[in-house]
């Protein structure tokens, strides 16, 4: 949505070579307070040249920043997040601001996102090679981990303060330059963390960061100049970068999107999980990569599952995330809020049955909000379109089952694989299910199994192209190339 010229409304800018300087874009992106309707800032959107420019900075500041030493990088973590502790609870408003999710769901995100920093100072650990001598008499062999040169990130808008945070700090703790693309819907908190991160005297050109929507993007994918591209978003873009990166020969790591199944089992111990599950569905307003969207009751648990999960949807509370007391925020935009509603009407019309309609919610104090009820539907089925894509909103579709293979079965023959969780007091059960669900990132009895900064984060099949992770030693590995070094002296 192209925004009209408005003088009070802040157009963003880019950040190059230690800098913020004015983007070459004529068209600019409305950003939106989507609990309150309002316009809050312009996202450019850059072009071609900007990102050429961004390249530039990076391939200039690298000779000097690969030869810091690796522990004098990590000081520069150390220094940042000290600042994000300082600044945290304005960053955690911001994001609240900027995307919608309650107060304490975004401290939870900036928390995450500086526990990315904290991993990273580790690299003078984690980024160590190894060696042998006497591979032959009198010849030795060693590996260094070296970085690989200018790296880019491109990041959705669900996340605006973590999921930079998942690529950043082991970029650069690395050795390696970085370009940051935030999503055009919410640029204001990675506009902060990156003022954060000029506070503490990074060389100029290590961290740059260029707005912008599709061109950017392809831009980053196609630059002779950038090494390596890291994507987060939905499945039709992740594909689309994945294979526009690699085909111009850069590595590439492309997350996508999800439709996670949530296994109850009749043996589940549901005083205790049925807050985690509710949360799983309706936290972030069910704008999560990893939240619940399909409950699969097993047999039994049918009845006591279904009633749970009514109760649960009925006793939030739906406002402006910012205001005490609420427990779910907006979704992101209009168009978002229609699109979720359309699934609703979709699932209506496929013979689902409508138990809680989150359609007529509406937030007395926050007319132009964009808001949409906790939704639950029953007997769903995987055909249906709220059977089988991603709403990325808070409905949950319960389909019963009658086995646990029956709900292994169905998850399998789902394209994506992301998360999956199994609510169960069984060992047996949990075993199997750990087993055999496709999805790489698994929670027994947990509802957002969300691998911490220091394990790989991300899933398989279609929500995940690449062969590295994000974050903890896949970040570290994805960001260096193994140099081997066989020697010999007379
Ligand atoms: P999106 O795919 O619309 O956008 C992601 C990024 O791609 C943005 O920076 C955007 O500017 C850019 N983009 C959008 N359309 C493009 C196009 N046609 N060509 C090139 N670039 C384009 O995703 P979103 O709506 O911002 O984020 C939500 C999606 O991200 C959901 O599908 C969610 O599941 C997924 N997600 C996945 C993970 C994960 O870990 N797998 C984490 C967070 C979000």
């Amino acid at each position: 949505m192209p925004g009209a010229e408005r003088s009070d409304v802040r157009t963003l800018d880019n950040f190059i070579g230690g800098r913020w300087v004015e983007a070459r874009a004529t068209e600019f992106f409305d950003v939106h307070n989507p609990a309150v309707g309002d316009i809050i800032g312009r996202t450019p959107l850059s072009t071609a040249d900007d990102v050429d420019a961004a390249v530039q900075a990076a391939a200039q500041a690298f000779p000097g920043w690969r030869d810091t030493p690796v522990n004098a990088r990590a000081q520069y973590l150390y220094k940042f997040k000290a600042l994000c502790e300082q600044h945290f609870e304005a960053l955690a408003r911001t994001v609240t601001t900027e995307h919608g999710k309650t107060l304490d769901e975004a401290r939870g995100s900036v928390r995450r996102g500086i526990e990315c920093a904290e991993v990273a100072c580790g690299a003078p650990s984690l980024m160590q090679g190894f060696g042998l001598e006497d591979i032959s008499k009198g010849v030795d062999c060693h590996v260094v981990r070296q970085p690989i040169g200018v790296v880019a990130a491109i990041a959705p808008f669900n996340f605006p303060a973590m999921v930079p945070m998942w690529f950043l700090p082991f970029a650069i703790v690395t050795g390696n330059t970085f370009i940051l693309k935030p999503s055009e819907q919410v640029p204001l908190s990675q506009r902060m963390m990156v003022d954060l991160l000029q506070q503490c005297d990074l060389p100029p050109g290590v961290v740059n960061l260029v707005n912008g929507g599709r061109d950017v993007v392809n831009a980053i994918c196609d630059h002779p100049g950038i090494r390596a591209v890291s994507f987060v978003g939905s499945t039709p873009v992740a594909r689309h970068v994945y294979q526009r990166a690699t085909h111009a020969g850069k590595r590439a790591q492309a997350l996508g999107g999800a439709k996670n199944f949530v296994v109850v089992m009749p043996d589940a111990d549901f005083d205790r999980s049925i807050d985690i599950i509710s949360e799983s569905f309706y936290g972030c307003a069910g704008e999560r990569c990893l939240a619940g969207s399909m409950l699969i009751p097993v047999g039994d648990a049918h009845r006591e599952a279904r009633d749970r999960m009514v109760a649960a949807a009925k006793a939030l509370k739906v406002g402006d995330g910012t205001t005490p007391g609420v427990t779910m925020g907006p979704v992101i935009s209009a168009g978002h809020r229609d699109k979720v509603i359309g699934y609703i009407e979709k699932g209506l019309s496929e013979g689902a049955q409508l138990l809680v309609d989150g359609r007529t919610t509406r937030v007395e104090d926050r007319p132009n909000g964009y808001f949409v009820g906790p939704t639950v539907f029953d007997n769903v089925s995987a055909k249906m379109a709220i059977g089988h894509e991603e709403i990325f909103g808070p409905v949950a579709s319960i389909c019963p089952v009658k086995t646990l293979d029956e709900a292994i079965a169905m998850m399998k023959a789902h394209p994506n694989a992301n998360a999956t969780s199994i609510f169960t007091s069984s060992g047996k059960a949990a075993r199997e299910f750990a087993k055999h669900a496709t999805a790489s990132m698994v929670g027994v009895n947990i509802g957002v199994a969300a691998p911490m900064a220091y394990f790989p984060f991300g899933g398989a099949k279609d929500s995940f192209f690449g062969d590295l992770k994000a974050h903890g030693r896949d970040g570290i590995e994805f960001y260096t190339d193994k140099k081997v070094t066989i020697s010999r002296w007379f």
